[in-house]
This record gives structure tokens, sequence and C-alpha cells, in this order.
């Protein structure tokens, strides 16, 4: 009786792995599939000014439109990194997003770019020159672009993935430590890498004035950042009290719900116009 439960088990187990292959690499050529019929569509999340509230650059973040869902990044970036469409793909988002931000720049409206990357991405042969190549096809001055990293990306690789970025940084991008904080080792990685911004992470923000500690941290990293010369952008501001606790504190910039949500392209050129800042 004990063999027959062990071996029903095991054939369950099997059928359930099985679904669970199939379906992911179902997923992969539905991936495939969507960056061909041009599924993909990039959102823009206002970064701003926390002293004067005006929009200073947008974040791109990317969705697949998929049936009659928007598909969040967290779904299928794995597994477009595990099937390498995260390098076509990648590269598709920075051409979209570098081409929309220098079409409004050529309407003399003064807004950066920031890009996430995944480290399947960095790692790609010829990264550098697809970024440098885009660039001068879109005409955005590379200094207007930030490309965003989480520290997991020089965890995980930290030699070629350090020294690719910093040839990025050579082409005269921007670069900045995504969720920073999250990682023990964030410190360090300032050591190995120049980075021009870092992005606290929303966990900070969340709990800004009811844990004593992270305020502290908050503080601390904030302060860090001022003194090392880099931009500090808060993520994740949702009540006003964080926004009003960042801005005692001193924080340059800050992103989120709300200052402004994710939007389309045509939502950042309505809210903005080109000039005034979002009342907040
Ligand atoms: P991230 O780069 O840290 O992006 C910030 C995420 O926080 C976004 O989620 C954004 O919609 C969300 N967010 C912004 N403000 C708030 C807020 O006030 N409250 C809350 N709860 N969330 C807020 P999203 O768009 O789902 O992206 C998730 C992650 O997926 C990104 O985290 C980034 O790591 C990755 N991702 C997004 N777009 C791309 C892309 O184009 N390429 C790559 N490689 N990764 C991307
Ligand atoms: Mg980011
Ligand atoms: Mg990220
Ligand atoms: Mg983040």
């Amino acid at each position: 009786a004990k063999e027959h439960g062990g071996a029903g088990r095991l054939e369950i187990y099997a059928a359930h792995m099985h679904a669970r292959v199939v379906s992911r690499l179902e997923l992969q050529t539905e991936l495939r599939q969507a960056l061909a019929d041009r599924e993909f569509v990039l959102e823009y999340q206002p970064v701003v000014d926390l002293a004067s509230s005006r929009v200073t650059a947008v974040e791109a973040l990317v969705r697949w439109q998929h049936d009659e869902s928007l598909v969040p990044p967290a779904e299928f970036i794995g597994p477009a990194e595990e099937s390498g469409l995260i390098t076509p793909l990648g590269e598709w988002i920075l051409r979209e997003a570098c081409e929309k931000v220098a079409s409004w720049r050529v309407s003399e409206w003064d807004i950066g770019l920031s890009v996430n990357l995944s480290v399947k991405q960095i790692l790609s042969p010829r990264f550098v020159e697809t970024v440098a190549g885009v660039l001068a096809e879109s005409g955005l001055p590379a200094e207007v672009l930030t490309m965003e990293v989480d520290e997991e990306v020089l965890l995980e690789n930290p030699g070629e993935a350090v020294e690719r970025l910093a040839q990025l940084r050579e082409l005269g991008v921007r670069l900045a430590i995504d969720d920073f904080g999250m990682g023990y080792a964030s410190l360090a990685h300032l050591r190995e890498l120049r980075v021009d911004a870092i992005k606290i992470d929303p966990s900070f923000v969340r709990d800004l004035g009811n844990d004593g500690t992270v305020t502290l941290l908050t503080h601390t990293i904030i302060r860090l950042g001022q003194d090392l010369g880099m931009q500090v952008i808060a993520e994740g501001i949702e009540a006003p009290e964080q926004l009003e606790q960042l801005r005692s504190m001193g924080c340059g910039h800050g992103q989120g719900f709300l200052v402004a949500r994710p939007m389309v392209a045509s939502g950042v050129e309505a809210l903005v116009g080109g000039e005034a800042g979002i009342p907040l």
C-alpha cells in the first residue's frame, strides 16, 4: 500500500510538472509571437522634483496587451529572460521609449527617460553597441537616458555586468540602482560601479513614520546619496505623509501612485503639457 501510494503521488506530481513545463514553453512561444505582432506596449510613470513638483523624467514600464488584459511585467520578464527573448524585447522597449522622449524634446520639453535593464540583456552580445545605435538613430542625447539595474544584477554577475555598465556610462548614459536598500551588498556596489542615481525601494517609503528604524535608514540613504553626489529618487509614494517626510528629509525626487500612475504616452502629454508641475 505504501509503495502504491508513493507511485501514485509520483504520477500526479509528474503530470503536474509536465503541465507546468508545457505552459512555460507555450508562454515563451506566445511571447515571441507577441513581439512579432507588436502586442507589447509601454507606459510611462512620471518622476517629479519634490521641491518644485515638476516632472523631470519618466520611467518606461512594459506591459503585454494580451487578449483583453494588460499583463504586468512580473508575469513575463522572467520567462522572456529564460528564453532569450529579453534581448530583442529589451531593444524594442529601448527604441520605442527613446523615440517617444526624443519627440517630446523636439518641442523644447526638457524631460529625461529611465529604462529598466535585466541582467540577461546586459550580458547579451553587442548590448552596448545596440544602446549606442538606438541613441544615434533616435537622436536622444545619451545623458538624457538613465538605465536602471536591480542590485541582483551586480550580485549575480559582478565582473562582466559591471564592465558592461561602465561601458554604458562611457557612452554618457546615466546609471541608477533600482530598489536600493533591499540587498545587503548595496553599499559595496557603490564602490564597484559609479552610479548617478539611487532609487529607494518602496518598502522603505511604505513604513516611513510608522517605523523609527526605517525612517532613520531612509534618512541615512538620502544623506549618503547626496554626499556621493547622486540623485536620490524615492519610489512608491502613495500617501501625503510619506511625501511630506521625504521632502523634509531633503529627498530630491519621487515617484509613486500619489504623484502619478504609470500611463500611456498621450496621458503624460495631457498631464504635463510641457511646463506645469503636478499639484502636490
Ligand atoms: P521597477 O523598475 O521597480 O518599477 C516600479 C514598479 O512599481 C512598477 O511596476 C510601477 O507600476 C510600480 N509602482 C509605481 N508607483 C507605485 C506605488 O506608488 N505603489 C505601488 N504599489 N507600486 C508602484 P510594474 O510596471 O508592474 O513593474 C514591475 C517591475 O518589472 C519593475 O520594477 C521592473 O523591475 C520590471 N520591469 C518593468 N518594465 C520593464 C522593462 O521594460 N524591462 C525590464 N527588464 N524590466 C521591466
Ligand atoms: Mg525601475
Ligand atoms: Mg526594477
Ligand atoms: Mg523599483
